[in-house]
């Protein structure tokens, strides 16, 4: 999965090129920096790997979800659907805004369904944060429908994301704004950046503008630039922008080995009794990064989860009891413990969070378990995993069969 495994020559050589001028910043320096712009090199790698007609680079995924909430107009007050299975970043973001995430329900491809949106749009509705989860993507031939029929503002949370499509559009191009993150476990890593995209000229200039203080970054004196909406300092810096830029270049071969080795692990697995695997909307668009593994039910994963354990079988992830990727353990979001307060605590919750009803996200959840696709693991490597893996479901599933 990770783009950190392929560290190598190149990022050395953004970072040695960055450090020639001493300019990291991204902004002005024109006399000092031998035309080096990594921030805006990385932004046109992420235009040409995804087809977007605007990039900007930030300082994390987490900014850029907040540049797409705030560049597509969504905020104090507004009721934005979520869901209950994504990094809590996402969540996090809507709060901040001044939005108030209303949960639905998801779906066995792991990203809100059609059906779960509708059932969570009220009066308040004004958008969907819809999140394309472990390296695949949402079934968008029955969202968007959904979107357009109630009139709503689509934004995409593609941070572990980058390089996946459905149907030949990259993920994050189908709403108004999206973004994908570049922290140091996705796809692809700048350490710590983001980038926000859309092909919509408007929303990018309000994404460039608010993410460094209202500067519209038009002349070459910044102090005496105009300002013309308020914004704050999301700003990524060169070192970081270039690391990203030469990762991103990374990326079609990473994508490529991550295909193989998930196809050759889905190929190994399959026939296994009670073993099925995430739906996939369109599986040529799939950045491969996680094998997606579906159990029979609860029990059986974590019966798997502690035979990986005792046989130390590692490398996978069972978001069920992760602390920052499942809503059952967000006990501070459901009693809204905040530094300071919020609009939610003064406009007040939109659902009863600590007796929410999504028995579909609970069973898909319950039952997956994923595995990060490595692409330095070498085919013996990969057959050796499927090996253990089987061993440990099979025995799962009879101490089942025997309890
Ligand atoms: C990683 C991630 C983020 C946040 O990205 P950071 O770069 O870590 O801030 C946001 N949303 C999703 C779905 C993610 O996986």
């Amino acid at each position: 999965m990770p783009g950190s495994e392929l560290f190598g020559a190149e990022e050395r050589k953004e970072i040695e090129d960055v450090l020639g001028t001493g300019i990291l910043f991204r902004y002005n320096h024109e006399g000092q920096r031998n035309n080096i712009w990594k921030a805006r090199d990385f932004e046109a790698e992420v235009k040409k790997l995804t087809g977007a007609r605007y990039a900007h680079a930030v300082s994390s995924g987490s900014t850029a979800v907040s540049a797409a909430l705030a560049a597509a107009g969504v905020g104090a007050g507004d009721e934005v659907i979520v869901p209950p299975f994504t990094f809590i970043a996402s969540v996090e973001a809507v709060l901040f805004s001044g939005g108030i995430p209303v949960f639905a329900e998801i779906d066995e491809t792991l990203c809100l369904s059609a059906e779960g949106i509708e059932k969570a749009i009220t009066p308040r509705t004004k958008a969907v944060l819809l999140v394309h989860m472990c390296g695949q993507m949402a079934n968008m031939d029955e969202i968007i429908p959904v979107i357009r029929k109630h009139n709503l503002t689509l934004v995409e949370d593609a941070g572990q994301a980058f390089g996946s499509s459905y149907k030949g559009t990259s993920v994050g191009l189908f709403g108004k704004t999206g973004c994908y993150s570049f922290d140091f476990f996705k796809i692809a890593t700048a350490g710590e950046g983001g980038v926000f995209v859309t092909n919509d000229e408007s929303c990018y200039k309000l994404a460039d503008t608010y993410s460094d203080h209202g500067h519209n970054h038009v002349g070459n004196v910044r102090g005496m630039e105009q300002h013309p909406v308020l914004g704050f300092n999301f700003r990524i810096g060169e070192l970081h922008a270039g690391i990203g830029a030469a990762q991103t270049r990374k990326v079609p071969h990473i994508r490529e080995v991550n295909r193989k080795y998930k196809q050759l692990l889905m190929k190994q697995l399959s026939g296994l009794p009670g073993v099925t695997f995430t739906s996939i909307p369109d599986p040529a668009g799939d950045s491969a990064t996680f094998l997606n593994i579906l159990l029979p039910d609860t029990a059986t994963a974590k019966q798997t989860v502690e035979n990986f354990n005792k046989t130390g079988v590692g490398g996978f992830n069972y978001w069920f009891t992760n602390m920052y990727h499942f809503i059952n353990q967000w006990e501070h979001l459901k009693d809204l413990k905040a530094a300071a307060p919020l609009a939610i605590h003064l406009l007040g919750k939109p659902q009863d969070y600590n007796n929410l009803n999504l028995p579909k996200s609970q069973d898909v959840v319950g039952r997956l378990i994923s595995f990060g696709i490595r692409c330095t693991w070498k085919e013996s490597e990969v057959v050796e995993l499927a090996g253990k893996i089987k061993n440990a479901i099979e025995q799962a599933l009879s101490v089942k069969a025997y309890a």
